[in-house]
């Protein structure tokens, strides 16, 4: 991965969370909204909407679900934790959904390390990093993570061979509700951003060399 690269920006996200909120739920209730005209008004051919209706409620559903998550306090819970334990809990979770893509998720060999942590929280960070990075990536291929630590803090660095993230849109990602995805939330960044923000950690994005893109957390080591 190349050195210099983006440090991730810090955001105020309360005003731009309010309007993002307002705008991902209306969009889909006045489409839902005008489904429904529709059947009253007698439309034929119903069970051809219903697919674009659920589709839209289940948007709905996973913003709720992920602004839940924002709302919750943070690392009210914090315990020694081992890395290398935590990375395996995230494979055994992500190894099927990469599967279906053909996708091996690859991890280093001799990881060693703890941190002081929310473990459901880290975890939670993993996770995003990781979906984004299958979902960024087509059929087969490989997601690594790798990990280094010193005494001071810890390293992660998840891998992928996606199509890497263009210049314009780095500075966006984070942001909440930002997403170029036909079903993302936007979300999912935003919050490891702030997870990462009470453990008194970060995310940077490293570009690769060859092809994909490396998100790196990094800790204090506990
Ligand atoms: P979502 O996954 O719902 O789109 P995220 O906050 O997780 O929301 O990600 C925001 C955006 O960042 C994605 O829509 C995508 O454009 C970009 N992104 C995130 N991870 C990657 C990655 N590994 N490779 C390429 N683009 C990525
Ligand atoms: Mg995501």
């Amino acid at each position: 991965a190349e050195e210099m690269m983006i440090r991730s920006e810090k955001m105020s996200v309360a005003g731009q969370l309010a309007a993002g909120i307002a705008h991902e739920i209306r969009n889909p209730l006045t489409s839902l909204k005008g489904f429904l005209q529709l059947f009253q008004a007698g439309v034929n051919r119903k069970e051809e909407y219903y697919k674009i209706m659920i589709d839209e409620i289940e948007k709905m559903e996973t913003i709720t679900s992920e602004l839940l998550f924002i709302s919750k306090p943070l690392t009210d819970n914090r315990n020694k934790e081992s890395v290398k334990d935590m990375l395996d809990d995230v494979i055994s979770l992500l190894k099927s959904q990469a599967k279906l893509q053909n996708i091996n998720l690859k991890l280093d060999k001799n990881i060693s390390g703890f941190v002081l942590c929310d473990r459901s929280q880290i975890k939670q960070v993993l996770i995003n990093l990781v979906k984004n990075a299958i979902e960024a990536m087509d059929d087969e291929g490989t997601i690594e993570m790798k990990v280094q630590s010193s005494h001071s803090k810890i390293i992660i660095d998840v891998i992928d061979e996606g199509p890497g993230i263009p210049e314009e849109v780095i500075h966006k990602l984070g942001e909440p509700f930002f997403t170029t995805k036909q079903n993302g939330t936007g979300l999912g960044l935003m919050i490891t951003k702030q997870i990462l923000d009470k453990h008194e950690g970060k995310l940077d994005i490293l570009k690769n060399n060859d092809k994909g893109s490396t998100f790196r957390i990094s800790l204090p080591t506990a």
